[in-house]
């Protein structure tokens, strides 16, 4: 890119542009000569300002009447859904993520706005007066205040969305810091929305894991919404307890596909199972991250799974639409897998690349690596054991279900999970032994999932939820007025008789 076309973010601070204290600069990992652009890098005592703004402008966004919010961010929908084929190619060359893949985000964004929107219109409407005689309950949902969200570069732009749109259609107000290694669509997108919106209301301050500290640490965020790695969410999670905040924490995960033995073998059904693995080059937090088959299929579901994969596997440039994977977001994280790779081969694992290389001189200079699944390696090695977060997978066979829903389960990290099996039924059963947030049947990863489905983790994965009314409600809490009958006059309440006057 000549510099010309390199991009320039501002932060969005107290509804006003700003420059910061320096720049974050993002280079293409498809090719890593060339810089994409820059954000402003905030230091702490902007990201102070920033909660300020934020905490300035809650008790005004909170009273304003719920349809004039919601109102307010139906536009921001509206603006989001015509940027779509400007943002696409600046998400898909700062993260390398495929340029379809770039598109279906950011009208996904939208898409995600408006129901949670819907949703929120809903439950702001519940009956607030529970009671009035012979006692007084009336249950209020009400804000929490200013809500500070910390998010991941991997899809970067929904998973600012399933904060901001949430939070701010019930009251709260907001400071978003984006991840620094894709800071550039996600910034676009919520300046759109910032511009719907009064000052102060929604802000961005760019920044790494300082900024972070500052914002999750703030005596004045009342709530703290952070999707990243595990280390990260202990760290916040410390850092919040000072003030006692609550949290929503989506950490990583290390999804199990199990594939029971009626499991159906068609293409579609194999190709389901290669996205879930593969897609955005395996850098989901839900992909299928270890597949567990029924050994009486073993063999027979290599094959397929290595047929299906060659052909729907192209690696290259990214912004081609024949494209599925594209580089590794960061250098390190190619290092770490090819490492994890190279030492299951060591010790004795057959590993064979799949897909072909559309691009290889291209593929030469950046981030990329072949995809490879891995077989014939032990239940505990560490690519079985830990997130791999990049192109390539394990397939273990097992004897019984009772063996693979305990290989599954026996990890700390709980997001979510598969079963594949032509018995719907039997499929059911088994989903319900699994310790995850969520459990896909004859599907997994993002394009399983329903809007109307909670999603978020257990153990290590985390917890709070997005998604669905849950992920509404996750950012109202409860205020009960409450009048108890013996303190009105002529009213009784036999609910209190056993109490000590
Ligand atoms: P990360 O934890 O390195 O960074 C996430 C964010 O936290 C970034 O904005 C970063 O700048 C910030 N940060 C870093 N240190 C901080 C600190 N001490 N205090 C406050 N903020 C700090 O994660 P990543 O590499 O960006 O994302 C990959 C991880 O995210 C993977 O583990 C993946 O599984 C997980 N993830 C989970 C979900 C989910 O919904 N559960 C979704 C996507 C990604």
């Amino acid at each position: 890119m000549t510099p010309d076309e390199q991009i320039t973010e501002q932060m969005i601070v107290d509804g006003r542009r700003r420059g910061g204290v320096g720049w974050i600069e993002r280079v293409n990992p498809a090719r890593p000569d060339e810089i994409v652009g820059r954000v402003a890098e905030a230091d702490a005592d902007l990201a102070r300002t920033a909660v300020a703004a934020a905490h300035r402008t809650f008790d005004g966004w909170a009273g304003t009447p719920a349809q004039e919010r919601l109102a307010a961010l139906h536009a921001a929908a509206d603006r989001i859904e015509t940027l779509v084929e400007d943002v696409a190619p600046v998400l898909c060359d700062e993260l390398g993520k495929v340029i379809g893949d770039c598109r279906g985000e950011i009208r996904f964004a939208a898409i995600t706005l408006r129901d949670m929107l819907g949703r929120a219109e809903r439950i702001l409407a519940e009956p607030r007066v529970v009671e009035s005689e012979p006692r007084y309950l009336e249950i209020r949902q009400v804000p929490y205040g200013v809500v500070g969200a910390v998010t991941p570069w991997n899809a970067p732009v929904i998973l600012a969305l399933l904060k901001v749109a949430p939070a701010l259609a019930t009251g709260n107000t907001m400071v978003v810091k984006p991840s620094p290694v894709a800071p550039l669509a996600v910034t676009r997108v919520l300046a759109a929305i910032a511009d719907e919106l009064p000052a102060g209301v929604l802000n961005v301050v760019h920044g790494g894991a300082e900024v972070g500290r500052v914002i999750t640490g703030d005596e004045r965020v009342a709530k703290v919404a952070f999707t990243g790695g595990l280390a990260t969410g202990r760290a916040i999670m410390r850092n919040a307890a000072a003030t006692v905040k609550p949290l929503v924490l989506e950490l990583g995960g290390n999804d199990a596909a199990i594939l029971l033995d009626d499991v159906t073998l068609d293409d579609a059904t194999v190709e389901r199972l290669v996205h879930a693995t593969f897609i955005t080059t395996g850098q989901v937090c839900m992909a299928a991250k270890r597949i567990l088959v029924h050994r009486s299929r073993y063999e027979e579901v290599l094959e397929a799974y290595r047929a299906v994969a060659d052909k729907a596997l192209v690696v290259g440039d990214p912004r081609d639409e024949a494209t599925t994977i594209g580089p590794l977001a960061l250098p390190a994280t190619r290092t770490h897998i090819a490492d994890l790779v190279e030492r299951a081969r060591r010790d004795g694992a057959r590993v064979d690349d799949l897909g072909t290389v559309a691009d290889p001189d291209l593929v030469e200079r950046g981030w990329f690596l072949r995809p490879t699944v891995v077989t014939d390696v032990a239940a505990d090695h560490p690519i079985v054991t830990t997130e791999q977060f990049g192109p390539t997978v394990p397939i273990l066979p097992f004897d019984d279900v009772d063996e693979a829903v305990a290989l599954a389960n026996g990890d700390d990290l709980g997001l979510a999970s598969s079963v594949w099996s032509a018995n719907e039924e039997q499929a059911l059963t088994v989903a319900r032994r699994l310790r995850t947030g969520t459990t896909f049947v004859n599907t997994h990863n993002r394009s399983g999932m329903a809007l109307d489905a909670p999603f978020g983790g257990r153990g290590l994965s985390g917890f709070g939820r997005e998604y669905s009314d849950a992920g509404v409600r996750e950012y109202l809490q409860s205020h009960a007025i409450h009048a108890p009958a013996p303190f009105r006059p002529g009213a009784t309440d036999a609910g209190d008789a056993g109490y000590p006057a």
